[in-house]
């Protein structure tokens, strides 16, 4: 099989596959005020891949690509039922970390299971520790039901991440209280900024909080020092004097699209080479091995060279 790499010499080792497509929260940058939220709790699988479809497409790619790393995400992969039986079999593929991107609402509930079924890291995404505000960005309550999640994956042994998109105006006065959260939890914390991508597309630039404003704003609070980013990773890193890490994923304003590994695979079986292509490339099962490597050069193709431009598809699509 030949080896899948571009003329920058990127290939493909990290997976990140949208469970389903929708979400028991309406975050901001993902739905916009006109579309509807699907009901909280829905349980049903949205039609979309059964558990031993998935390990097909899973092992499959494993195969052409000797993945290091699958992150499940969506959408809200919590709703997508067989979750632990899925992270079983992930890990009889033999891939070696198996991460989850989640709003933690049902967490406090699975984490034990997740844990068990072979689930290695979690990022919990939580834009702010005030009530009002958390509303203003997810159109749900609550903060503690989210924090409970946090707890119950650290109480399960898990290693525990939180993720905080910062937008202008709305909640860019909670960086310092989730900053003391993510500590108080002994966490790293990544501050992200707002992505040009589905109804933001053309004006998330009005919201923009770049990684220099988030860190004007630490470093008015806290002496801090750099980390570096490690290869392919999407944040770079600081350290306070009290020795809290952080991190700012900076796709606009310090775009890491040099050495991205990612590839995405929506919940219909679609791949896609990059955040900033809305073009599904379709995997048949039918199809041999030959077949499928032609499918994921074009993939690679569609990865920017040097910067993030963002695409009118929702991250909820697509997987964030
Ligand atoms: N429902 C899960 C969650 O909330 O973590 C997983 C899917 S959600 C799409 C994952 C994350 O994508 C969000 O929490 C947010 O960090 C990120 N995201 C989505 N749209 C974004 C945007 N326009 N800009 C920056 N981050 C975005």
């Amino acid at each position: 099989m030949p080896m899948i790499r571009d003329q920058y010499g990127r290939s493909f080792r990290t997976l990140r596959v949208s469970l389903v497509s929708h979400c028991n929260l309406g975050c901001v940058y993902c739905v916009a005020g006109d579309e509807t939220v699907k009901a909280a709790g829905a349980s049903k699988n949205d039609g979309r891949l059964s558990v031993p479809s998935l390990l097909d497409t899973i092992g499959r790619l494993h195969t052409l690509l000797d993945l290091q790393t699958i992150r499940l995400t969506g959408g809200e992969p919590l709703l997508y039922t067989g979750l632990s039986e899925l992270v079983r079999g992930i890990g009889d593929l033999g891939i070696p970390a198996i991460k989850l991107t989640t709003n933690a609402f049902l967490l406090h509930r699975l984490a034990g299971p997740l844990k068990e079924a072979g689930l290695t890291s979690i990022n919990v995404s939580l834009d702010a520790v005030d009530e009002d505000i958390f509303y203003k960005m997810s159109r749900r309550h609550s903060v503690a039901r989210v924090i409970q999640g946090i707890d119950a994956a650290l109480e399960a042994g898990m290693e525990v991440k939180i993720n905080a998109v910062i937008m202008r105006g709305i909640n860019d006065g909670q960086i310092l209280p989730l900053l003391e959260l993510a500590s108080s939890r002994g966490c790293r914390i990544r501050f992200l900024e707002v992505m040009a991508m589905g109804h933001l597309h053309n004006q998330a630039e009005k919201y923009l909080f770049s990684q220099q404003d988030i860190l004007s704003v630490i470093s008015s609070r806290h002496t801090v020092r750099p980390l570096g980013r490690s290869t392919s990773a999407t944040a770079g890193y600081w350290q306070t004097e009290v020795g809290q890490e952080f991190g700012v994923i900076a796709n606009e304003t310090v775009p890491f699209c040099s050495d991205c590994d990612r590839l995405r695979l929506d919940s219909s079986g679609n791949i896609y080479g990059c955040l900033s292509s809305n073009h599904p490339i379709r995997l048949d099962g039918q199809d041999d091995n030959l077949v499928w490597a032609d499918r994921l050069h074009q993939a690679l193709l569609q990865k920017q060279p040097l910067r993030f431009t963002g695409s009118g598809l929702s991250m909820m699509y697509i997987g964030g």
